[in-house]
């Protein structure tokens, strides 16, 4: 078969590394627009789970991927002045770039051919079996058919930042702010010896007031280290060279489409899917999505068989996902909900911000109820068939309710400060 993924982000590579591993006879092309070496974002968050599942794909990337990561066991939440912990699940960092560095490194020596700087849109694809948009969240294969695949994206409200940092965090570390202007918050996590990501949230007005919105590269990146000084240990943040060096602000675009194929072409990872970046799921997804379509191709050698198997698959998977990271947005575009309650009480609270039964009980409620459903397994079973009932009967009535309603349901859901609630 002859194979080309357009995009190598984690999704392409990971897929061209899988279709050579099935069959070494494949033909397999990924074209990526950037020079090797170059990517935005920094580290990225994932947990034991996902390496596991690449071992039992490839072992050998998944054991470099392992090697090259940091972990921690541990979350943190500074709010007014207290400093609450909480003993969770491992997780672990990588850097973006690392990630891509060994991905390719892989897929070179099992015989993909890799061409950096080709960027490549609808007219320009090369006559093959399949394509893969593997293109990320503004992806021109899609763009170019969106009515086919009925593309539809909604703009969250917040702003945020993704930026690097010279302090390298023990922990996963979330510092909240009140300024003038409303709350500004960031979180950051390691992802190597000498760097940590730090993403900087705050709602619109926050950003404006506080001139975020006007501050030009070192500006705006010494107005955030002046007020993050405390968290970050008077550590340097660091911003993309694309923004000047700066922070580059942007408001987060949830994508869903209403198919992921039309003839050979199929979305993969992000141009197929985006979820808000406060679950850390869109790498792990997008390499998901990845041995879901390679195990369709091997199991279907009719491609519409596969692409439908494919897609009703990674779909399924999908759902409790995308109703996590809907939660999670929302959760944090209501903080003034639950930023004024006591530390521990907040943090246990960000923990739960998946729930959908969260924003339909005050929040100490919730919290006194959590408590007590965490001593008793049949009210736990309860609230998680309770939440998406609540949800699914206000959304009904609020919304002329085109979609299925999603359920969280008991699903295995990690979200970056998993389990804090004590
Ligand atoms: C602030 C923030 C924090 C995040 N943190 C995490 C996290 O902690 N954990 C996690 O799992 N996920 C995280 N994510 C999400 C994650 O970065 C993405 O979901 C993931 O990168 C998707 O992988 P992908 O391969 O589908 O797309 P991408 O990584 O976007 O790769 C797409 C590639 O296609 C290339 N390309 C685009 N157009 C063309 C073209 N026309 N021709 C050729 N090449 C092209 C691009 O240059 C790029 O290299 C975060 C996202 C954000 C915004």
């Amino acid at each position: 078969m002859k194979v080309v993924c357009v995009g190598g982000g984690p999704a392409g590579l990971y897929l061209s590394i899988l279709l050579k591993r099935q069959d070494p006879s494949h033909d397999i092309t990924v074209h990526e627009r950037d020079p090797e070496g170059s990517t935005y974002g920094w580290g990225v968050t994932y947990w034991r789970e996902l390496l596991d599942r690449l071992h039992e794909h490839d072992p050998q990337s998944a054991r470099a991927l392992g090697e090259h990561s940091v972990s921690w066991h541990e979350g943190v939440a500074h709010l007014r002045g207290l400093t609450t912990r909480h003993h969770g699940d491992q997780g672990f960092g990588i850097g973006r770039h690392r990630l891509l560095e060994i991905l390719a490194a892989r897929a070179r020596a099992l015989g993909v051919r890799l061409e950096y700087e080709r960027g490549i849109t609808d007219g320009a694809v090369p006559d093959t079996d399949l394509v893969v948009a593997a293109d990320g969240v503004h992806s021109a294969l899609r763009t170019r058919h969106a009515r086919h695949f009925g593309t539809e994206t909604r703009t969250g409200r917040n702003r945020y930042a993704w930026l690097g940092t010279t302090k390298v965090f023990d922990s996963f570390t979330f510092a909240f702010l009140e300024t003038g202007h409303g709350w500004i918050w960031c979180y950051g996590y390691p992802y190597g010896p000498d760097r940590s990501t730090c993403v900087v949230e705050c709602a619109p007005e926050t950003w404006t007031g506080l001139g975020l919105d006007r501050a030009g590269g070192a500006d705006g990146l010494a107005l955030l280290e002046e007020l993050f000084a405390g968290v970050l240990d008077g550590h340097r943040l660091i911003g993309r060279e694309a923004a000047d060096g700066g922070a580059q602000w942007s408001a987060f675009r949830t994508l869903t489409n209403r198919t992921w194929s039309r003839e050979n072409l199929v979305l993969i990872g992000d141009a197929a899917h985006t979820t808000h970046y406060s679950i850390g799921a869109g790498t792990t997804l997008a390499l998901e999505d990845a041995v879901a379509l390679a195990g369709a191709l091997r199991a279907h050698p009719v491609l519409p068989q596969a692409l439908a198997r494919y897609e009703r698959e990674r779909r399924a998977a999908l759902l409790p996902v995308q109703s996590a990271a809907r939660y999670s947005a929302q959760w944090y575009e209501n903080l003034p909900r639950y930023v004024h309650l006591p530390p521990r009480q907040m943090f246990a609270l960000l923990g739960q911000r998946h729930s959908p039964l969260l924003p339909h009980v005050p929040p100490r409620l919730y919290y006194r109820l959590d408590r007590v459903a965490g001593q008793s397994a049949a009210l736990r079973r309860f609230k998680r068939w309770l939440g998406p009932k609540v949800a699914s009967g206000v959304h009904t009535r609020m919304l002329s309710a085109r979609t299925r309603p999603e359920h969280h349901g008991g699903a295995r859901f990690r979200p970056w400060s998993s389990r804090v609630a004590d």
